[in-house]
């Protein structure tokens, strides 16, 4: 028997932040991932903005959160010696004026993360419209969540630290902690939407949502500025940029389809000033949980864990969810019953 501290299963943005968090308490993995093309975390846009939403809400503990995932990304830069972290301005337009209004209301408790810039506006303004203003959030950007996976996908490979295949669910054995000739202490499942297959996990917490979104080039260079309306423009080279996202809860598979492209295009000609050629569309399933909230925490025994339905905002979310796994493996600390499997035990 070959002896690891943690078994990791899929290694997309939930298992890849498992991986290095327990690497940084010196925690030896073994993580097994079968390198699936169109998985949510090799789509995302990657975007990181903390006001969500038509309601102009932030997490009560957002500027913990998003500190804390600067630090995280750049520590991985070094490591893998990748850029995968992007500070870029983020731009939110009004929708209409209700919208406005709205945000005239919300405004005074909001203070700490938004801002004026005159000058950039007006640089946006000569590529993209928006009839009735808007405003920059602070601490924002996005994270290369496609080379970040890859990345880490490759460090795990050379370190021999990585089983490329899908899991077996009948070679694992959850009471002994044992796969296949593997002896674990503690099992992490990070599987993404396919956790539907895994037959130890009983609670139905998903409610899937379909994302599509394109990659476009423009004739002309585009601002360092993400336009986040209706659908979101994020610059990622001179010319380059993404243009998403679709959110289908109805839907057939999880291909690129006419429908999504229709709409995104037919949202982007609504906004953009610039000619443009579309590169490449992709589509994936996003993990997204009924009541919105990420699932983290033991699933039936001590040493079983899950970390899953990271939703839209898995790029922050993962790095402090896992730290939570990670303290409680190493120091026993509680992880918050909000996030507890177990709410959802009689659905
Ligand atoms: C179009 C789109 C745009 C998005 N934009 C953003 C954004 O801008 N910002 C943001 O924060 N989030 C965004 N998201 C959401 C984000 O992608 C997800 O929250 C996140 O990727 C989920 O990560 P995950 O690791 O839980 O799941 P996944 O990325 O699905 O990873 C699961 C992993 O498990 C592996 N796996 C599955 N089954 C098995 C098995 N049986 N055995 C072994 N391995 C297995 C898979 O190969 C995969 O690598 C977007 C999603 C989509 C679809």
């Amino acid at each position: 028997m070959n002896e690891v501290d943690t078994i990791i299963i899929g290694l997309g943005l939930a298992g890849c932040s498992m991986y290095w968090s327990l690497k940084k308490a010196g925690i030896k993995c073994l993580c097994i991932d079968p390198n699936i093309k169109n998985t949510s975390s090799k789509v995302a846009a990657g975007m990181y903005n903390p006001i969500v939403g038509k309601r102009f809400t932030t997490a009560p503990n957002a500027t913990e959160l998003f500190d804390s995932a600067k630090k995280y990304y750049n520590s991985i830069e070094k490591i893998i010696g990748e850029k995968i972290y992007f500070e870029i301005p983020l731009y939110m337009p009004f929708q209409n004026i209700a919208h406005q209004n709205d945000w005239s209301l919300k405004m005074p408790k909001l203070k700490e993360w938004i801002h004026d810039n005159p000058e950039l506006e007006q640089t946006l303004l000569a590529k993209y419209e928006s009839e009735f203003g808007g405003f920059f959030v602070n601490k924002t950007g996005y994270v290369d969540s496609n080379l970040y996976v890859k990345s880490t996908f490759d460090y795990c490979r050379k370190n021999n630290e990585l089983l490329i295949e899908n899991i077996d669910y009948n070679k694992l054995n959850i009471e002994t902690k044992t796969y296949n000739n593997y002896q674990a202490k503690n099992i992490i499942f990070c599987e993404g939407a396919n956790v539907l297959n895994n037959p130890f996990i009983k609670q139905k917490f998903l409610n899937l949502a379909k994302g599509q979104l394109l990659c476009g080039i423009s004739t002309s260079a585009l601002p360092k500025i993400i336009y986040n309306g209706k659908i979101y423009i994020i610059p990622t080279s001179e010319n380059g940029f993404i243009c998403g996202a679709t959110y289908e809860w109805d839907y057939i598979n999880n291909e690129p389809d006419e429908f999504g492209k229709k709409y995104l295009i037919n949202e982007l000609n609504k906004i953009v000033k610039f000619e443009y050629t579309i590169s490449n569309h992709k589509a994936a399933i996003r993990p997204t949980v009924i009541d919105r909230k990420p699932i983290v925490g033991n699933i039936n025994s001590e040493s079983i864990y899950i970390l899953n339905g990271l939703g839209t905002k898995g790029v922050v979310l993962a790095p402090y969810l896992a730290s939570l796994i990670t303290e409680n493996i190493t120091n026993n600390s509680e992880i918050s019953k909000e996030f507890s499997i177990e709410r959802f035990n009689n659905k």
